[in-house]
Parts: structure tokens; C-alpha cells; sequence
């Protein structure tokens, strides 16, 4: 009987150790193909705890702290649903049965937790307990544990195969935990490559707009120099010429009125600036009155007929449809985008003319007011039209810019001027055509306004009258019987040198650019009565002075060229002296002691 007994024990437990190690080699090969250290826990806690039919089971694993125990993964009623853990908590190692085996890196079985003061109780109170560390080459990475209700309930078989388990598992979590950790250190390590990338792009870009701010700043104050030189040269001149006796009443009149143009014309230039600086600080002051619409465009384009008229150039205004007497804004500001629209248009067209057209839409009590400048003139290269309204900004070349005065402030203080009556600027351009540019300006009308179809803005007409030559200011007569070619695009400064040079007794002829003035050289040459002197200013249209004193001087060495620049900086005159000018002039030109200079340089050129 206790044989056959015996034999039943033997074969019933020969059947439970088959089972054992039928699911530790289950377990193995599926271990086996797991990597992150999600799968390998979840599948120690759900395949071999659970299929050896273990009611519960918790997989602990230490935190990078390295005193603390998390619950990993579970089986029993700490794992309701799926991968999901109920009342999930840690145990700092050291405390209760599960920190112990921790610190100790010793199996603990409890045989009635009732006995056991380390005893946590957890989601049920339960009498047996099971702990086995998970260790890896002598240090502790996790716990293995496992609870029942009954007391005394795991064998020594349970703990060898829990110890199994964990040992078998322990090389695989470590693994995975180590990828866990280099996958982090990579993510880190990225994220910094890619913080430092953000980094370095924020810096180009501010070294870039830190170049650009520098190049727009040498830009201007090379533009400065010249706008504000070159009508000094005029006040300084012309208020010279006013102050010498035995003028006549014409003559006087004449140098007078170059002589306020001038000086309006730097002080609009320095208001110019000095608006850009409040606009850059959002400091324009605003006064809204009723204005008068037509007699303010009338003016405002009126300023400008007197230059259109001295380049040849068509000034037409014209109204379409029908338009209110007087509409509420900023007259001064309204005025201020007009003017600086048309004089840009003048500024740009060499041939053709210019057109400002005037129409409104009316919209209950207000109206929306566009004002279209078009022009025939240089136009304007359509990659550049986003760039136009950027201070400083000159958009087209050098050549040719030459001989065009500007900041490179007019159409972005405009435009934030147009902006800040509620309006705004827009452009279409075709290159070598022309350009059109729109002011829209949104306004209220006042309440008694007259609504009129007009033909036309009447425009009125100033033009200067020319200087004449035979004027003798300067007795001293420097320049006798010299034949000088003076290259020069400004009006104010070729009247004014008109006036000194022939008074000084020099043969002059006058050529508003570079162009101009080699052919003209040519024919002098070629008639064997080539220039003494040639006078040339740097910044011209069509050709500047730099190109035709090369020319100049690859056909003649012996005529000495001097350059008048505007542009009184260091490169500016290097550039002159490497062009082949012998001398150079900064303007304002000292008028008093100028034919004496000129002569002294023909002296030591050896004429
Ligand atoms: P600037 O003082 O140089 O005239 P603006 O701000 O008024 O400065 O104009 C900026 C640039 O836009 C000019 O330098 C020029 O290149 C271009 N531009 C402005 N108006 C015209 C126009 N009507 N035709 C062609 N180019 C223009």
C-alpha cells in the first residue's frame, strides 16, 4: 500500500517536475526573442508565473537611484487588464521582504507572513510569500516575488524554480536595461546635437543679420556723406558767390533760390531720418484733421515739377470718378508718402514720365482712397520687391544707382507711415518699363464732404531760370584760356561750378555722366584740343566716374583728372586714386580757394 503510495508521490511529482521544466524551457525560447525590457518582465510575470498557476506574483526592478523598488510587471489581481498594474507602488530597498532580499541579495521564504513584522501588505493580506533576487554579475537589479493565502504553501521546488527563473531571466533584463539606458543616453545626446544645431542656426543667424545691420549702417553712412555733402557743396558755394560785391539783382535772386532748394533739401533729408528713428520707436505723432484732397495732392506732387521739369520728364496728375472734397488724416503725413513716392518716381525715370492718379471707393460715411504713382522708368528687379520697403535699402546696383541720391529711407518710412494711418503701400514693378506704386489709405469723410467727379489735379509749374555764364564773379582769373571737361550730374553743383570756373576765366563744357563725358573727350581729342583739366564727379547715371576716368586715362596719361566725390571715407578716395584720378575734391567744394587749388594741381601736373 505505502509502496504503491509511494510510487503515486513519485510519479505524481515526476509529472509536476516535467511540467517545471517543460515551462522553464518554454520559458527560455521565448525569452530568447524578447529585447525590451517591457516583453521580458511582462512575460516572466504572465507566462511562467502564470502557468505554473502561482496566484500572484510581482517582478520589482530597481530605479536608477538605486534604492528604490518599482513594480514592473505583475500577474494575479495586481494585473486586472493587460499590461496594466493596480495600485501600482514602490519599496525603498531595505524595507519589508521584498527591500530585504534587495539589500541582502538573499531568497526569503515566509511561511506565515503573520509572524513576520517586515511583512507589506500590499493589495491582500496573504500568508505565504516568496522573494528571490534577480541579480547580474553579483549586484541586485530586481525581485522576484511571489504571495499566497495559504500558509506554508511554497515547497522547495517552487524556490529552486523561482531562483531558476531569476537567473535565467536576470542576464536578459540587465541587457535590456542596458539598451534602455544607451537609448536614453542617444535620445540625451540628440537632443543636445540638436539643441546645439538650433543653437548654432540662431547664431548665423545672428551673425548674419549683425553683417547685414553692418553693411546697411556702412551703406548709409556712405549715402550720408554723399547726400549730405553734395547739396553742402551748393550752400556753401552759392552763399560764398551771395557774399561777393557788385552782384546784380538777377544773380542774386537766382543763387539765392539754388541756395534755399539746397538747404530745404537737407533739411527734408535730415527730417527724413529723424522721422525713421521715431517710426523705429513707434513714436510718430498723429494730428487727424479734415484735408483738402485735391489741393494736397496738387501740392504734394507739385514740389516735385520743378526736378521732373529739369530732366524732361512728363508730370501728370489726373482724378477718376467721382472723389470727396476733404477726407480726415494726417495732412503733413499724407503729404510726406506723396512726395516721397513721386520723387522716387522722378528719381528713377531718365526718359517718359510720371503719373499720379487719384481714385476713391466709397464705403458708407468713409472711403477707401488709392493713389497709383506710375512711372516709365528703371523698374525694379521682382526678387527685389519684398526687399524695397527694408530701411537703407537700396535696391538696385551701383552703376546703376550712380548719380541717383537716396538713403534707402523713403519707401519704408512710407509705408510705416501709410501703415500707421490705417493704409498701406503696395508695388508691381516690370524691369526697364517702370514701376507703380499704390498708397491704399482707408479715411473717414467729414460729415458735410461734396462728392465731385474731377478731370484732373490742376498742377502748377516752377522752374528755376538757367544761370548765364558770362557772369564775372571771380576776377582773379586763375583758370585763363584752360580748357576744362567737368563731369557732373547735379544741377546745383554744375551752375555753381559755371559760374567760378568761366569766371575764373576757364573754357568749360559740362556733361551730366560719365557717358557723356568720354564722348565728348573723344571729339575733343580728335579735333586736337583736348581738356587741360578734366573735373570728374564719381556717382553718375549711365556711366560713373570711375569707368570713364579709366577710360580717360587708357588714352591719355598726360591730362590730369581730378574727382569730386560727395563720399569722403577712406575706400571712397582709394578707390578714385585706383580708378586713375591724379587728385580728388571732397565736396562741399571750398569755392573761394578752388580755381587757386585747380591751378596748383595743373602747375605740379606740369601744364
Ligand atoms: P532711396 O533714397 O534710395 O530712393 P527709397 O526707400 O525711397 O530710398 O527706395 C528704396 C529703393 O527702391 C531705391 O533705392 C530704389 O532702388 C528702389 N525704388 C524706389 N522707387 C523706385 C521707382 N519708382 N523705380 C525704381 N526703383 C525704385
Amino acid at each position: 500500500m505505502s509502496d504503491g503510495l509511494e510510487s503515486n508521490n513519485t510519479a505524481s511529482d515526476e509529472i509536476v517536475r516535467n511540467r517545471y521544466l517543460d515551462i522553464l524551457h518554454q520559458f527560455t525560447l521565448r525569452q530568447s526573442s524578447l529585447i525590451k525590457l517591457e516583453d521580458i518582465v511582462w512575460n516572466i510575470a504572465k507566462t511562467a508565473i502564470a502557468e505554473l498557476g502561482f496566484e500572484d506574483c510581482v517582478v520589482y526592478l530597481l530605479e536608477d537611484d538605486g534604492i528604490t523598488l518599482r513594480q514592473a510587471a505583475a500577474h494575479g489581481p495586481k494585473n486586472p487588464v493587460d499590461r496594466e498594474i493596480y495600485n501600482q507602488i514602490t519599496i525603498p530597498v531595505g524595507k519589508g521582504i521584498v527591500g530585504h532580499v534587495a539589500r541582502t541579495g538573499e531568497m526569503q521564504r515566509i511561511d506565515d507572513a503573520r509572524l513576520d513584522p517586515r511583512y507589506i501588505e500590499d493589495d491582500d493580506f496573504r500568508l505565504s510569500e516568496l522573494a528571490v533576487p534577480i541579480s547580474h554579475q553579483g549586484r541586485i537589479i530586481g525581485v522576484l516575488d511571489s504571495e499566497h493565502h495559504a500558509a506554508n504553501f511554497f515547497s522547495s521546488e517552487d524556490v529552486r524554480l523561482f531562483t531558476t527563473i531569476a537567473s535565467l531571466a536576470s542576464t536578459r533584463i540587465e541587457t535590456a536595461l542596458a539598451m534602455e539606458r544607451l537609448e536614453k543616453t542617444i535620445h540625451h545626446l540628440e537632443q543636445a546635437r540638436s539643441d546645439l544645431e538650433c543653437q548654432a542656426e540662431e547664431l548665423r543667424e545672428a551673425r548674419q543679420a549683425a553683417e547685414a545691420a553692418s553693411v546697411a549702417k556702412t551703406h548709409f553712412l556712405a549715402n550720408m556723406s554723399h547726400e549730405i555733402r553734395t547739396p553742402m557743396t551748393a550752400i556753401v558755394g552759392f552763399a560764398d558767390l551771395l557774399s561777393r560785391e557788385d552782384l546784380d539783382r538777377q544773380h542774386q535772386a537766382q543763387w539765392r533760390n539754388q541756395l534755399n532748394q539746397n538747404a530745404r533739401y537737407l533739411q527734408d533729408l535730415i527730417g527724413n531720418v529723424l522721422d525713421m528713428s521715431a517710426v523705429e520707436v513707434g513714436e510718430v505723432s498723429l494730428n487727424f484733421e479734415p484735408v483738402s484732397l485735391l489741393e494736397t495732392v496738387a501740392e504734394a506732387v507739385d514740389t516735385l515739377r520743378a526736378r521732373a521739369d529739369t530732366k524732361k520728364l512728363r508730370l501728370e496728375t489726373a482724378a477718376e470718378g467721382l472723389l470727396p472734397d476733404a477726407i480726415i488724416t494726417d495732412r503733413v503725413r499724407f503729404k510726406e508718402i506723396i512726395v516721397n513716392l513721386v520723387s522716387n518716381a522722378v528719381k528713377y525715370t531718365e526718359q517718359g514720365g510720371v503719373t499720379v492718379t487719384l481714385s476713391t471707393e466709397r464705403r458708407g460715411t468713409d472711403v477707401l482712397l488709392s493713389l497709383v504713382v506710375s512711372d516709365t522708368g528703371i523698374g525694379i528687379d521682382p526678387v527685389q520687391l519684398n526687399n524695397l520697403f527694408k530701411p537703407f535699402n537700396r535696391v538696385h546696383d551701383t552703376h546703376q544707382m550712380a548719380g541717383i541720391e537716396g538713403t534707402g529711407l523713403g519707401l519704408a518710412l512710407s509705408r510705416e507711415i501709410a501703415k500707421a494711418l490705417n493704409g498701406d503701400i503696395t508695388v508691381s514693378s516690370l524691369r526697364g518699363t517702370g514701376s507703380s506704386f499704390t498708397l491704399m489709405l482707408p479715411a473717414e469723410v467729414p460729415p458735410d464732404t461734396v462728392w465731385e467727379a474731377q478731370p484732373a489735379v490742376n498742377p502748377f509749374l516752377v522752374r528755376s531760370p538757367p544761370i548765364q555764364s558770362d557772369v564775372i564773379v571771380d576776377r582773379a582769373q586763375d583758370l585763363c584760356d584752360l580748357r576744362l571737361l567737368v563731369c557732373e550730374d547735379s544741377v546745383s553743383i554744375t551752375s555753381l561750378l559755371e559760374v567760378v570756373l568761366e569766371a575764373a576765366g576757364a573754357q568749360v563744357t559740362f556733361c551730366a555722366n560719365g557717358s557723356a563725358g568720354v564722348r565728348c573727350f573723344d571729339e575733343q581729342v580728335e579735333e586736337g584740343r583736348p581738356p587741360d583739366l578734366i573735373l570728374m564727379d564719381m556717382q553718375m547715371p549711365i556711366m560713373d566716374g570711375y569707368e570713364a576716368t579709366r577710360y580717360v586715362k587708357r588714352l591719355r596719361q598726360d591730362i590730369p583728372v581730378v574727382a569730386l566725390t560727395a563720399f569722403a571715407l577712406a575706400d571712397d578716395i582709394d578707390r578714385c586714386l585706383a580708378a586713375g584720378c591724379d587728385y580728388y575734391l571732397t565736396k562741399p567744394l571750398q569755392i573761394h580757394t578752388f580755381t587757386q587749388e585747380l591751378r596748383s594741381i595743373l602747375e605740379r601736373f606740369g601744364a
